[in-house]
């Protein structure tokens, strides 16, 4: 399943060639890419999925490049795949059948911020770091932080429904979105939502489009609620011997009715990786707790101080808080090196990004290991603990062992859905978890999204082979 692509037929080189003529005429040259080995590097993107390198590159410059590609590509029957960043986990940005990718990294103004009314308006291809930046110059904060934030744009984050550490205090990206300007394939320009905090007019569209993962429309202008900069964070490290004793520290913690806005998890192979990779962490250590609370100066003391006693109750063998930046960056250094030391592990690697009720995070860690036991495969946890969401790596070398990786994948999937989680918390479901999705989602669910996708599509021809099982993908 790893590398298997929707048997979804090439898109017809004549169709193509048409569409290539008319963009060409359109936009003008310098937007529209057609050599092959300026096309490939768009068959891929941040995950293990391999597309097919599309005939067309566009690099749209404004809203209405987008709407000019769009009504083209249906006229001529050609397939669209919208691309920002390419940071993407699941190929939601992978080419599955060719034909155009719609690259919207070019847009990068942030047209607006509002001290008054809260919010940013901002283009497709503002990277996301860049967007907090400046909002936070103006003493304004945009919280969701996926830690591909230097390098992620804010279509990518809004079509993914991006999250991140911060999520558990602050919610994911759907919760900051006001309104959004947007093109169907056919070429029709919507504005969804509005500027004010509140308004019941109609359906939601705008949370509608939040998450499409680029298979309902294309994303030309966001407008995005900002919240006030906290004035102070407060950082602390928690070390325990086992990934049950830091459970219970999570549980704790939130049974106190503390909230922090990051509250992190580390497994022992995870920690095991990144001692290998030169950070110092206690020998003793099977487990880190990484916990950052954010707000006034004396409220961060307070708060501290009872997120260090449930860590000290639940039996945490030390515990670190940050005295200063330089101590807080300290703290962090084993979370941001985390994703190059598992990789240094391993050829390959895939983090599924599964989700379990926060009560059920301990019997998820003990699945991994039995699954990992049981499988041969490799595995390692670390995470969202506050959300129960688990990245949980996949570490293979061999191409042999694919079968079992797959294996365990499906294993996986299966024993969250029993415990009443969700395939994704963040990363989407892409084309790489698109036969999996009958593992949670009825026939009928099924059903009626595709029916909203026929409505605002109907010759399929925005994002094919995402979200949805098709041919080719296995039955489940
Ligand atoms: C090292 C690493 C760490 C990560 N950490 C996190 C994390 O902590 N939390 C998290 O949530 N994610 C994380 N991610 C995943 C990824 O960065 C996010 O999903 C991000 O939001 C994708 O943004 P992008 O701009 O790269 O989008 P892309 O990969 O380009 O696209 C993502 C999806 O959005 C669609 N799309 C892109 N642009 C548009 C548009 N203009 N209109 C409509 N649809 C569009 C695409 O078709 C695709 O389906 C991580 C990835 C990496 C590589």
């Amino acid at each position: 399943v790893l590398t298997l692509r929707p048997s979804l037929p090439r898109v017809d080189p004549a169709r193509a060639e048409r569409a290539a003529i008319l963009l060409d005429r359109a936009l003008g040259g310098s937007k529209v890419l057609t050599a092959r080995d300026l096309c490939e590097p768009f068959a891929r993107d941040e995950s293990e999925a391999i597309g097919e390198s599309p005939d067309i590159v566009v690099h749209a410059a404004s809203a209405d490049d987008i709407q000019t590609t769009l009504r083209i590509a249906n006229e001529a029957g050609v397939p669209v795949t919208p691309r920002a960043g390419g940071s993407g986990r699941t190929g939601g940005a992978v080419p599955v059948c060719a034909g155009i990718v719609l690259a919207t990294a070019a847009m990068t103004s942030i047209k607006e911020i509002d001290k008054t009314d809260l919010l940013v308006v901002a283009e497709p291809g503002v990277i996301l770091s860049d967007l907090q930046d400046a909002v936070e110059r103006e003493g304004l904060f945009f919280p969701p932080d996926p830690s591909s934030a230097t390098y992620c744009c804010l279509g990518g984050n809004v079509a993914a429904n991006a999250g991140g550490p911060r999520a558990f205090k602050y919610g994911s990206v759907n919760r900051y979105v006001l309104g959004l300007e947007v093109t169907l394939m056919d070429g029709t320009r919507l504005q969804t939502g509005r500027r004010t905090m509140k308004g019941v007019t109609g359906y939601d569209l705008t949370s509608l489009m939040v998450g499409s993962e680029g298979t309902l429309g294309v994303i030309s202008e966001v407008t995005l609620r900002l919240v006030p900069k906290p004035p102070a964070v407060g950082t602390l490290l928690a070390l325990f011997d086992h990934v049950r004793a830091a459970g219970a520290a999570v549980r704790d913690i939130v049974a106190r009715g503390l909230v922090p806005r990051c509250l992190e998890i580390l497994d022992a192979t995870t920690l095991e990786a990144v001692r290998r990779s030169g950070v110092p962490i206690d020998t003793r250590a099977g487990a880190m707790l990484l916990i950052e609370v954010d707000g006034e100066p004396a409220t961060c003391e307070v708060e501290l101080e009872r997120v260090g006693e449930a860590c000290s109750t639940s039996g945490a063998i030390d515990v670190l808080v940050a005295q200063d930046a330089a101590q807080r960056d300290r703290l962090w250094k084993a979370r941001k090196e985390m994703s190059r030391a598992v990789r240094a592990l391993t050829k390959n690697k895939l983090s599924e990004d599964v989700v379990v009720p926060r009560s059920r995070l301990v019997d998820l860690l003990d699945q991994v290991d039995r699954i990992s036991e049981s499988s041969g495969v490799k595995m390692l946890s670390y995470g969202h603990a506050g959300d129960g969401n688990l990245h949980v790596n996949f570490l293979w070398n061999d191409p042999d062992e694919l079968p079992r990786v797959d294996l365990a994948i499906e294993r996986l999937f299966r024993e969250v859905v029993a415990m009443r989680g969700t395939l994704s918390g963040e990363h989407g479901i892409g084309v790489l978890k698109a036969p999996y999705l009958p593992l949670e989602q009825s026939a009928d669910l099924i059903a009626v999204q595709r029916k909203i996708k026929a409505t605002l599509d109907p010759a399929g021809l925005l994002n094919p082979g995402k979200i949805f099982p098709v041919l080719g993908h296995r039955d489940c």
